[in-house]
């Protein structure tokens, strides 16, 4: 399976700058067949970007920081996966930022995974437990509410087309506050993610689900995130707002990956 590096840039960076960190990026980093890079810029920026890697050549890949579930209709202000197709590859569905800043639900969620796969774009699935669920012992129960909330009308040959990321609330954005997880406790919970995945779909479709680690990733502890057993790559908040940082991530990932 391939190595996943993906940047999402939140609500970061003007469309000139997005372009010109975008430039600097397809320059300095060589691809690799094992590594998939994405970035997730804002929404405005989608179009000139996926022109710029169209006249570059490039393999690196657009990802949607968030779309509406419809495909079209008096939604105003809302953008569909639908209008998304043919500027991103991936788009990022349930970000804890939409589920406890704009209220998004597993039946939003739900909604939003399945728009991704009929316009075959692939969402990358963000689950993850607050600082209090952890604290309470919930994480078990909420990792497995989101899972099922969210793929429960995905069938097995769908479900191959879908990404998970799993990022605990509390670990991300360390710059604000945040805790650095351990990789114990990360391995612990993506192996509750490979089983809740086996309980639905079964061991060997289970096991074609990527699963990328995020929280506060940065190029000192992105090597030992990415040796973990079951991670297969990275979801990089701040530090991929740093092209540096995100480039040396790249580089990372792909020695970790030889
Ligand atoms: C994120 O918001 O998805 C994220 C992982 O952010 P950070 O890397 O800043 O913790």
């Amino acid at each position: 399976m391939k190595t996943y590096i993906v940047g999402n840039w939140k609500m970061n960076l003007t469309v000139g700058e997005s372009s010109i960190y975008l430039q600097k990026l397809l320059k300095r980093i060589k691809m690799s067949k094992d590594i998939e890079v994405a970035v997730a810029p804002s929404t405005i920026a989608l179009q000139t970007l996926s022109v710029q890697l169209e006249r570059n050549k490039s393999k690196v890949k657009l990802a949607a920081q968030n779309f509406y579930h419809r495909d079209y209709g008096a939604y105003t202000g809302e953008v569909s996966v639908m209008q998304l197709n043919g500027l991103v590859n991936y788009a990022i569905v349930g970000h804890s930022e939409r589920r406890y800043i704009f209220g998004e639900t597993n039946k939003d969620l739900k909604l939003k995974v399945a728009a991704a796969i009929r316009n075959n774009i692939t969402p990358i699935l963000c689950v993850g437990e607050t600082e209090n669920e952890r604290t309470y012992g919930e994480t078990k129960d909420v990792i497995r509410d989101e899972i099922f909330g969210a793929l429960s009308e995905i069938d097995a040959e769908d479900v191959k087309k879908v990404i998970i990321a799993y990022e605990p609330v509390w670990a991300i954005s360390s710059t604000k506050g945040a805790k650095i997880a351990a990789p114990d406790e990360i391995a612990n919970t993506i192996k509750l993610i490979k089983s809740e995945l086996k309980e639905i779909y079964g061991k060997e479709i289970a096991e074609k689900v990527p699963i990328l680690y995020g929280g506060s990733v940065n190029p000192s502890n992105a090597g030992a995130y990415l040796t973990i057993p079951g991670v297969n790559g990275l979801l990089i908040g701040g530090s991929s707002l740093i092209s540096d940082h995100f480039i040396d991530i790249i580089e990372i990932a792909k020695r970790v990956a030889r």
